[in-house]
């Protein structure tokens, strides 16, 4: 999910928020979808489409889309916020893993011949490009279903952030107007990005390209639209040509220091100080400056990232988002699904899951008389309470309603065929709560958390949570 153009608009990582913000275990709960008046959105509608923010969209075409209602669910998303924390760890072994790697490595051979031309023409490595597109949008597959007019509408005339969506709603008329996309595949997330690039309209306007020569840049049907468009995108965001986005690392011992994405140095400050790759391997000479990232700690992996990281990091500011596309972008390359971990451990005892196994939990959940809904491999609101009241029943402390391999095993063991009256290997060990990171003073993210107010909460397409920020650009 991108942000913006010209105005400072950030989306933020649920993960890397609610990390930061969220220390309880419960939070908030989900408001109830508001009764708007739609006598009241008909007359906003009116107004706009007089206003010089519609200026470009001709009254046949709004007239042609316009809303007959609003759509009170998108108030309610905006006004969001998750009930549950999610660790770094959790984030990334749900975007990378065996699964997501696979259909990387199917992608890269179907799609070959378009990502080297793509890569000819823009200078982009075509695993980040994949890397991206398979966070983004789980390689096409998951788009978003939202009308996008409805939704933007209604965002539009209710609530916060009114004129940052009424640009967006504008541009996203503009698009279907010019003739680049069927109105009826513009369907996207509530707040409006869609397409295989899940650009916001601002987004696509400014960057999407037209790479199969149809005349239209097709950011829903075109795989080589979307995957140039991806590539438009990191190199008018400074991706430099064969550079790496940066490497797992081995720090000294006894170095210590707080995680900087914008403190790049030398890659000669990096050697001198005796860090190597993870694998103990010296540093390489391909990559000018570097800063150091460590988003569990000092006890956690470490990486040093250069300029192409923080291209990835344009497209959604939140540096867990980047990593996942990475770290994905690295799998891709070598071609391997068995190992989708780093080499340093997170620093906790019940490292994530995969959606697989968020699948084999939620199905064990059904088995055992919760109603989690779906199973979709997403560990929502729902699912987690369901995890909750059965750690409860099983008398595991903290009843914290996470799904982290533990939980993976006691569940799958506890609902296998034979009963066992046994107690579960979960149950005899003390459970060990694990390590929180903290902000710290340098963190970026840090400064743009103490101004949340300013953030939305966006579910994508394919279950991962953010917030954006929706401000005016002022
Ligand atoms: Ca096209």
């Amino acid at each position: 999910m991108n942000y913006c153009i010209k105005h400072s608009q950030f989306k933020l990582t649920f993960a890397v928020i609610s990390t930061l913000l969220f220390t309880g275990t419960a939070y908030a709960a989900k408001p109830p979808a508001p009764e708007l008046s739609n006598a009241q959105f008909q007359q906003c509608l009116n107004g706009l489409k007089n206003s010089s923010t519609f200026r470009g969209v001709s009254s046949q075409t709004f007239e042609r889309y316009r809303p007959s209602q609003p759509d009170p669910s998108v108030i309610q998303s905006l006004n969001y916020q998750p009930e549950f924390q999610k660790d770094v760890w959790d984030y990334l072994s749900a975007l990378v893993d065996k699964e997501r790697v696979d259909d990387g490595i199917q992608a890269k051979h179907q799609w070959s011949d378009t990502l080297r031309r793509i890569e000819a023409r823009y200078g982009v490595k075509p695993e980040h490009v994949l890397g991206v597109w398979g966070v983004e949008s789980n390689f096409g597959q998951t788009l978003g279903k939202k009308p996008l007019f409805d939704s933007l509408a209604t965002l539009s005339c209710f609530d916060r952030r009114q004129s940052y969506f009424q640009g967006e709603y504008a541009n996203a008329l503009k698009i279907v107007q010019n003739g680049d996309i069927a109105a009826s595949d513009m369907t996207g997330s509530w707040a409006g990005a869609f397409g295989q690039t899940q650009f916001m309209p601002s987004t696509f306007l400014e960057l999407a390209v037209d790479f199969d020569g149809d005349g239209r840049r097709d950011l829903v049907n075109s795989v080589p639209d979307a995957l140039a468009s991806t590539a438009n995108f990191l190199s008018k965001r400074g991706y430099r040509s064969g550079e790496p986005w940066g490497y797992e690392v081995s720090k000294p011992a006894n170095f210590w220091a707080t995680s900087n994405r914008r403190d790049k140095k030398p890659m000669s400050y990096w050697r001198n100080q005796g860090f190597t790759l993870a694998n103990g391997r010296p540093l390489p000479y391909d990559l000018d400056r570097a800063a150091l990232i460590m988003p569990a700690g000092n006890d956690g992996p470490a990486f040093l990232v250069g300029k192409n990281f923080d291209t990835f990091y344009s497209y959604n500011a939140s540096e867990n988002y980047a990593l996942a596309i990475a770290h994905l972008s690295d799998l891709i390359t070598r071609e391997d699904s068995n190992r989708t971990d780093f080499i340093t451990s997170w620093p906790t005892d019940d490292p994530g899951i995969s959606r697989q196994q968020a699948k084999e939990i939620q199905q064990a959940l059904l088995n055992a008389g919760y109603d989690i809904g779906e199973v979709d491999g997403i560990i929502g609101d729902n699912t987690r309470k369901a995890i909750m009241q059965y750690q409860s029943s099983r008398g595991v402390f903290p009843a914290d309603g996470r799904a982290g391999q533990k939980f993976y095993r006691l569940i799958t063991n506890t609902n296998a065929p034979i009963n066992n009256t046994q107690p579960v290997p979960y149950q005899q060990s003390p459970y060990q709560p694990h390590t929180q990171p903290t902000p710290t003073a340098n963190d970026s993210m840090a400064q743009l958390i103490n101004n949340r107010a300013s953030y939305r909460r966006i579910t994508n397409a394919d279950g991962s949570i953010q917030l954006i920020r929706v401000d005016d650009g002022s």
